[in-house]
């Protein structure tokens, strides 16, 4: 019961005030964000790719305001691009992108997110790796879906990703799959009504097996976007009844969450890619993962009652 709680408070300026500002708190986000900057976060890409994982990378800060912050957004993602270009690794390094981030909330907001978006689409184009458009709130996706459809005219390898807890998204991954997209399958993290998703559990888990059934059977590329180990091996199963070969589908798990298991798909031959977060405006998403897990918010409270 404690998720939607805490979900509650990631919209809460002042929780984010008081989290942000409290002194233990930036060693306990380091577990899910590893760094501040592109620079932090370069040792952070060659170790893992060394390791034969593969990463997407998603500069943090969701909550901007004006469109000099959405520029600036995508600049960030442009500067991050310019340190992958040095790094020459392909695809094996790609981003996802928060379209809230380049202004999707503004006024006039739609438009002034596909012209933020597509020049960062554009660079990773140019040093041979592909952008993945995040799944925000329920209220945000048609518009996203929108963006996707129209960067994948000049970019057919532009991904996105889909929630198994929204009652919609059976039917979008009918179209993702027909179309021949990339699309990348989670539970879903947003706090969402009742007429609009699930809210049980085995709910959420049975749909997320009937949409990556149609995602296997199709003719995209899936990405497995979970940490569950039912859910592993089903994929598994069904990408075997579906004759995909290992690299025509891919895992994806986020930083600091069962790494070794991150490792264990890799070594069994697996693409497994790992979601990596930098930047310093970590509190939507530092607040999302406590409330994917009760046990993370126990520790942070023990670590600031110990500090404190
Ligand atoms: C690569 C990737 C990208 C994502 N992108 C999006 C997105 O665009 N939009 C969106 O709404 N959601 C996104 N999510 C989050 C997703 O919706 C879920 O909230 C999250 O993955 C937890 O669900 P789970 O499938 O891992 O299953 P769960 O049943 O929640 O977890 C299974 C097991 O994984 C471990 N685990 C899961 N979460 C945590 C955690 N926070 N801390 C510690 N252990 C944990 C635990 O051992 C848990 O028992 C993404 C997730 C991944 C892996």
């Amino acid at each position: 019961m404690l998720g939607p709680v805490i979900l509650a408070a990631s919209r809460s300026d002042r929780m984010r005030r008081l989290i942000s500002a409290a002194p233990v708190t930036k060693q306990v986000v380091d577990r899910f964000i590893p760094g501040e900057t592109v620079d932090d976060i370069v040792p952070i890409i060659e170790e893992r790719t060394a390791q034969g994982l593969e990463l997407t990378m998603d500069v943090v800060g969701e909550d901007i305001t004006t469109p000099d912050e959405a520029r600036a957004a995508r600049d960030a993602y442009l500067a991050l691009v310019d340190r992958l270009a040095e790094l020459e690794l392909g695809e094996r390094v790609e981003m996802s992108v928060k379209l809230s981030m380049f202004g999707q909330a503004l006024e006039g907001g739609h438009d002034l997110a596909l012209a933020n978006v597509r020049p960062v689409v554009e660079a990773a184009a140019a040093i041979g790796t592909t952008v993945t458009l995040d799944a925000e709130d329920h209220t945000t996706l048609d518009s996203m879906f929108a963006i996707h459809e129209e960067l994948r005219k000049d970019f057919p390898q532009t991904g996105c990703v889909i929630q198994a807890y929204l009652f919609r998204t059976e039917a979008d991954a009918r179209r993702l799959a027909a179309s021949g997209s990339r699309v990348r399958l989670v539970k879903g993290a947003y706090k969402e009504p009742a007429q609009v998703a699930y809210q049980q559990k085995h709910e959420i888990d049975k749909a997320y097996v009937r949409v990556l059934r149609i995602l296997m059977e199709g003719e995209g590329y899936p990405m497995i976007g979970s940490h569950d180990p039912r859910l592993i091996s089903i994929a598994q199963e069904l990408a075997r009844k579906a004759g995909r070969k290992l690299d025509e589908y891919e895992f994806q798990m986020l930083y600091g969450i069962r790494g070794d298991e991150h490792l264990r798909l890799a070594a069994e031959g697996h693409r497994m890619r790992v979601y990596t977060a930098y930047g310093t405006d970590w509190y939507g998403y530092f607040m999302r993962r406590l409330a994917e897990k009760p046990a993370n918010l126990r520790f942070f409270l023990r670590s600031m009652v110990s500090k404190g």
